[in-house]
């Protein structure tokens, strides 16, 4: 199924996230994983593309294993470190294996400065009319409450977003925020520059202090004081940081729903138990089939 057709629903939608694996023998375990997440009946599930520890070979192997847990999947696929073969040769993957939805990005700039490569997208627009050409996907492109990191302002930044909109994109899914007020004044920025697709809030529970140094380096989110009193007073307390976190996340998506914002994806980083405590929750918020 199309994550297009869900987010046309007028109903709250919970969605959940895994990364592959990094090596072939660890995909059994992985494919666990999968099946537990997908006992939770989220509305889709995506999977991470080189980001996050894993590889980008065992995306499509996970995103057919979502597909047959029988949730939607979302494979990412990044374009920054590949050539447009390789990356023309994964979507012919994906659409061999009837995986109908992905989301589109550039990925991050390579360190090692053998970028651009002679024959590659630069941006993720320009990936995204590829992915057009070759198929009929639901594709979904990334955006930043906070502005990228690279962009010189938001308003450039938005200019880029609504380009990226216009090439394709069916929906947005929002990097991580830790103030609800930042998506408020994202969106009202964004629908001012005629941005109109489905916009997906992005909520990482925090549940270890070691992540929290790791986000703000990545990501350069605003961590607000009530955040960080959190991990100030329970960072050495595994037990009590995880309850922490997800009652954190659990607020934010509340406040979020309470505020017409129908649509939150959880970052739940391949735990199901995290995801699990999250969504048990909102019980009487998100409804499973
Ligand atoms: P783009 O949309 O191409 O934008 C990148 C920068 O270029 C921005 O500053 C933008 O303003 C600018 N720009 C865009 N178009 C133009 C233009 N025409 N001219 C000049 N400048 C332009 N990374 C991974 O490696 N794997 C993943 O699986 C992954 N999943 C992600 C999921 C989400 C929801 C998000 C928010 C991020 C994810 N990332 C992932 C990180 C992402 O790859 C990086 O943030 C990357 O730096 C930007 O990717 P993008 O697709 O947003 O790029």
């Amino acid at each position: 199924m199309k994550v297009s057709d869900i987010l046309k629903k007028d109903t709250v939608t919970i969605s959940c996230e895994l990364f592959p694996p990094k090596q072939g023998t660890q995909l059994e375990n992985y494919k666990k994983i999968v099946a537990e997440m997908a006992a939770l009946k989220p509305a889709y599930i995506s999977c991470t593309y080189g980001a996050t520890g894993g590889t980008s070979d065992y995306t499509v192997e996970i995103a057919d294993a979502i597909n047959a847990n029988h949730i939607p999947a979302i494979a990412h696929l990044t374009c920054a470190s590949s050539t447009k073969e390789k990356v023309r040769s994964v979507i012919t993957e994906l659409k061999e294996r009837k995986i109908e939805n992905i989301l589109a990005l550039r990925g991050d700039i390579p360190e090692q400065a053998d970028f651009p490569l002679p024959d590659q997208y630069h941006h993720a627009y320009e990936l995204i009319e590829e992915i057009k050409s070759m198929g009929d996907f639901c594709i979904g492109g990334a955006c930043y409450p906070e502005g990228h990191p690279e962009a010189a302002t938001m308003d450039e930044d938005l200019d880029h977003l609504k380009e990226k909109v216009d090439a394709g994109c069916d929906y947005l899914t929002t990097q991580m925020f830790f103030d609800n007020s930042i998506y408020y004044n994202f969106m009202y920025k964004a629908l001012k520059k005629g941005i109109q697709v489905p916009v997906v809030a992005g909520i990482m529970p925090v549940t270890n202090a070691s992540q929290v140094k790791r986000i703000i380096s990545l990501s350069g989110n605003l961590v607000p004081a009530k955040f960080t009193n959190i991990v100030d007073r329970f960072g050495n307390d595994p037990q009590a940081m995880k309850q922490a976190g997800i009652a954190y996340a659990t607020e934010q998506i509340i406040d979020l729903i309470a505020n017409g914002a129908n649509h939150v994806h959880i970052y739940s980083m391949n735990k199901p138990d995290v995801a699990g405590a999250i969504m048990d929750n909102l019980s009487h918020i998100y409804v499973r089939d």
